[in-house]
C-alpha cells in the first residue's frame, strides 16, 4: 500500500485477519477522519480478493498488480462499493418518494438497498467489501435494519464501518464488529512522508504540525499551501475567540450558527478544525505533564463532539454553538504564543 502512512502494526492486523481460514466479516475502524481509515478498508478488500493470495507470503500482500488490486484502487471494482451520504445503493419502498438532497444522514433506504444486494452473488469478487462511512450518521432505525446482516452476512461479503464517533453507534452494532483503533499517526511519520513526495522541509513541518497526526490533511495543506495560509488564519482567529470574552465569544457562535443554515458542510469543516486547535492544546499540555491544561482541552473537545451531536439532532442552531463556546476554557494569547514557540 504506496499511499499509506503510518498505521504499520494496524496493516499487519488487518492481513492476519484477511488471510486467516475465517476472516470477520464485520469490521470497525475507529478513529478520526484523514486518518488513513479509507485506504485501510481499500487495503482490507484487496487483501480479501487479491489473485496472489495463495501464492505470496503475508509481506508481499496485496499484490497491488493483478486486476483486483488495481481496480480496487482505481476504485473501480464492481463488487468493492463505497456507502455514504447520498443516495448510494437508495432502495425506497414502492410508492414513498424521497430525495436525498442535503441529506445528512445514511438512510434506511441506503441500508435496505445494501441488503438486497448483499443478497446476490458479487460480480466478479471473491469477497464484495461494503464500506460504510461515517457509520455514525446511520440514524438508529438504519443501524437496527442492518443488524441482521451485520450478524450473519451472506457468504462472500465483508462490511466495514467507519466512524470517528462510536458512542452514536448502538452496542448491538458495535458487538457484532471487529473492532480495530485507527490512531494518529506520530508527526514524525507523516513529516517524512511528506518529504518524501518532495514537499518543501518548511512547508512539511507546518502542514504536519497543522495536521496533527491526519496524513490525509497533511497532504491536502501540503499541496495547497493557499489552504496552510488560509487554516492558520483561521487558528489565529479561534486563539482570539478562546481568549476572548463572553461578548466575542457570543459573537462568533451566533455567526456560526447563522452559516449553518446556508452552509452545514463549511461548518462541519470549522468544527473539525476546532477541533485540531483544542487536539494541538492537548497534545502539548500532555508533553508538558500540565493535567489542567490537558483536561480543559479535552473538555473543549467534548464540547465540540456535543455540538456536533446538537446540529445533526436539529437543536436550535445558535443553542449547540453558544453552549460550544461557553464550555471552551479562557485562554491567553501569550499562552497561545509561547505553546507555539516552544512547539516549534
Ligand atoms: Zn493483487
Ligand atoms: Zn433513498
Amino acid at each position: 500500500m504506496a499511499d499509506l502512512i503510518g498505521h504499520g502494526p494496524l496493516l499487519n492486523e488487518l492481513k492476519r485477519l484477511a488471510l486467516s481460514a475465517e476472516p470477520p466479516h464485520a469490521i470497525l475502524l475507529d478513529g478520526p477522519e484523514s486518518t488513513g481509515r479509507t485506504l485501510l478498508a481499500r487495503c482490507y478488500a484487496q487483501l480479501l480478493n487479491c489473485l496472489e493470495r495463495e501464492n505470496r507470503p503475508a509481506t508481499e500482500l496485496p499484490c497491488g498488480e493483478c486486476r483486483p488490486c488495481r481496480l480496487i484502487h482505481e476504485q473501480k471494482h464492481a463488487d468493492v462499493i463505497d456507502l455514504g451520504i447520498g443516495d448510494t445503493l437508495c432502495h425506497p419502498r414502492s410508492g414513498d418518494s424521497h430525495d436525498h438532497d442535503r441529506a445528512r444522514d445514511i438512510r434506511i433506504c441506503q441500508v435496505r438497498g445494501l441488503i438486497d444486494l448483499v443478497s446476490r452473488y458479487p460480480l466478479e469478487a471473491r469477497t464484495r467489501v461494503i464500506t460504510i462511512d461515517p457509520a455514525e450518521s446511520m440514524r438508529p432505525e438504519a443501524q437496527n435494519s442492518l443488524l441482521k446482516t451485520l450478524e450473519e452476512p451472506p457468504p462472500h461479503t465483508a462490511l466495514i464501518l467507519l466512524t470517528s464517533a462510536p458512542q452514536d453507534l448502538l452496542d448491538t452494532v458495535l458487538s457484532r464488529c471487529r473492532r480495530l483503533e485507527v490512531r494518529p499517526v506520530p508527526l514524525s511519520v507523516v513529516e517524512a512522508a511528506l518529504l518524501a513526495r518532495g514537499i518543501r522541509p518548511e512547508i512539511a513541518a507546518e502542514a504536519a504540525g497543522q495536521a496533527n497526526g491526519r496524513p490525509g490533511l497533511a497532504i491536502q495543506l501540503a499541496e495547497q499551501p493557499s489552504l496552510l495560509e488560509d487554516r492558520a488564519r483561521l487558528l489565529e482567529r479561534f486563539a482570539e475567540v478562546a481568549a476572548g470574552g463572553l461578548k466575542d465569544r457570543f459573537a462568533y457562535a451566533d455567526r456560526l450558527a447563522d452559516r449553518w443554515r446556508s452552509d452545514p458542510s463549511g461548518v462541519r469543516k470549522e468544527l473539525a478544525t476546532w477541533d485540531h486547535f483544542w487536539e494541538r492544546d492537548l497534545r502539548i499540555a500532555t508533553e508538558a505533564g500540565d493535567r489542567d491544561a490537558a483536561l480543559a482541552a479535552a473538555n473543549a473537545l467534548k464540547a465540540i463532539a456535543t455540538c456536533r451531536d446538537n446540529l445533526t439532532a436539529n437543536v436550535i442552531a445558535r443553542a449547540a454553538t453558544e453552549l460550544m463556546v461557553l464550555s471552551f476554557p479562557r485562554r491567553t494569547l501569550a499562552e497561545a504564543r509561547t505553546e507555539e514557540a516552544v512547539h516549534a
